[in-house]
């Protein structure tokens, strides 16, 4: 599959990888938006979140769990931001599921 995220799982991609388990996998975005910028996807490729199934409930609460303990990790207790852009009006870029998990600065809202 030609699929870049799938790419960076398998390794084919290097990538800043700072957390791996049985079901996900999270590193570096290469273009930050904040001090710290990780992605969070699901190691199996799951095209976004419009495109997830019943059977796949237990990991996506999974990656939320993983994207705040990340988010501690990397010292944000101050807060955080996690988001899911989906499909092109969402500004989806790579289609592979991902949680961004932006923090370092202070957020906005609305968003752009
Ligand atoms: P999206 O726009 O789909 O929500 O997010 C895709 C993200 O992947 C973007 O923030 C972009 O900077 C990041 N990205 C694109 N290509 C690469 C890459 O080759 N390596 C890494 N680490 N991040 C990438
Ligand atoms: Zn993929």
């Amino acid at each position: 599959m030609d699929c870049l995220f799938c790419k960076i799982v398998a390794g084919e991609i290097p990538a800043q990888v700072v957390y791996q388990d049985d079901s996900t996998y999270a590193f570096r975005d290469i273009h930050p938006q904040a001090p710290t910028h990780v992605l969070v996807l699901p190691r199996k490729h799951i095209a976004s979140l419009a495109h997830a199934e019943a059977g796949d409930q237990a990991l996506l609460g999974h990656m939320l769990q993983v994207s705040a303990r990340l988010a501690i990790q990397e010292g944000l207790g101050e807060g955080f931001r996690l988001i899911v852009n989906t499909g092109s009006d969402g500004g989806q870029t790579v289609d592979h599921l991902h949680i961004h998990v932006l923090g370092g600065r202070a957020m906005h809202w609305p968003p752009g």
